[in-house]
């Protein structure tokens, strides 16, 4: 199993031109075959599968469309797709009702897109979750999408100080590969609005990367320069406050993760993500939004439940390359537990 963690992981090419190059929805087609049956392996083996436990975070997808385009955004959000739509405050609201109505214990609600900022009604969902006591964590590329709210986002922060968490992508702790990723003259408006932020008392996590093979200590050392150097409030040996994503590299081979895969990695299907979250995407030319397993496969019908959360709580059947390769082999986790 060692060999098939290492596989997995030595293999993170250095992104190329054209932009989107490595799409991992149009590069996983050599592998459908190997993950085509929900119940069973490309061996004929029981394929692990994840029951939800609790829904503690409901992920809210804002909509695709992102002022920047990322090398290697794993939504191609861009500044033209709009495949997921902007969902409105009344939409979201509906959700937040079902929560209550239905008791389900939810603590957090994340909010993601493309940039968050870009939908207009932003602001409102976001007082709309917050006065219902809920936990808050926006990921924002906090540039100028999100600085054209500033005047709205202080009363909020005031109010609600450390229930609102604003997560700011930086992909990496240096300028110019930052800006490889993100696209020329990304790095400077996110330092703004970064500063911004922390002027501001704001809670900050930050979401940077792992794809260029710095070890981990290298990364948070290099992170932790930057904020000294820029007087941001965030501690970089902090794992909740620096979040380092593992990648996913679609064209490489990916194990298929059977039942037994668990106990031999000695990993929990309850610390998988579907296990305890879900998001809600509204799709282009749908008349309502839908719930799906979690915020990695978005365009994956498989992956798509129903309309309602009350609906979702069906199991999960491994049978995507990104569950071995992010979640069950990387660790991944898009929320990370304050204990941790
Ligand atoms: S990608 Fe991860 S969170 Fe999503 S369904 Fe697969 S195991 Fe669950």
């Amino acid at each position: 199993m060692e060999n098939l963690i290492h596989t997995v992981q030595d293999t993170n090419p250095v992104p190329k031109e054209p932009r989107h190059s490595e799409n991992p929805h149009k590069s996983i087609r050599h592998l459908k075959e190997k993950f085509d049956d929900p119940l069973v392996t490309a061996n004929n083996e029981p394929r692990g599968y994840v029951d939800l436990t609790k829904l503690e975070t409901l992920w809210i997808n804002t909509g695709t469309l992102c002022n920047i385009e990322c090398l290697n955004c794993y939504i191609e959000s861009s500044p033209k797709n709009d495949r997921l739509v902007y969902i409105t405050h009344d939409e979201v609201t509906a959700y937040l009702d079902e929560i209550e109505r239905e008791a389900m214990g939810t603590r957090e609600i994340g909010i993601t897109g493309g940039e968050p900022f870009m939908n207009r009604d932003i602001i409102g969902i976001m007082a709309e979750c917050l006065q219902r006591g809920l936990q808050l964590i926006v990921l924002t590329n906090a540039m100028r999408p999100m600085m054209r709210f500033k005047e709205k986002l202080l009363p909020l922060q005031a109010q609600y100080g450390k229930q609102l968490t604003m997560r700011v992508s930086i992909d990496h702790y240096s300028q110019a590969t930052h800006e490889d990723e993100r696209g020329p003259g990304s790095w400077q408006p996110m330092l703004k609005g970064l500063q911004w932020l922390s002027d501001n008392n704001f809670t900050i996590d930050i979401a940077g990367r792992t794809r260029w093979g710095e070890n981990e200590g290298d990364l948070r050392e290099g992170y932790a320069a930057l904020f000294t150097e820029n007087n941001i409030q965030v501690d970089a040996a902090n794992h909740k406050q620096l979040v380092l994503f593992p990648e996913m590299a679609p064209e490489t081979s990916v194990p298929e993760i059977t039942t037994a895969c668990w106990d031999i990695l000695n990993v929990e299907p309850t610390d998988m993500m579907c296990a305890s979250s879900r998001m809600v995407v509204k799709r282009k030319g749908a008349d309502k939004p839908a719930v799906i397993a979690c915020t990695l496969l978005p365009y994956e019908e498989e992956f798509e439940f129903a309309a309602t959360l009350s609906e979702s709580k069906k199991r999960v059947h491994l049978n995507h390359s990104f569950c071995a390769e992010f979640c069950v082999l990387g660790g991944g986790a898009c929320s990370v537990k304050e204990s941790e």
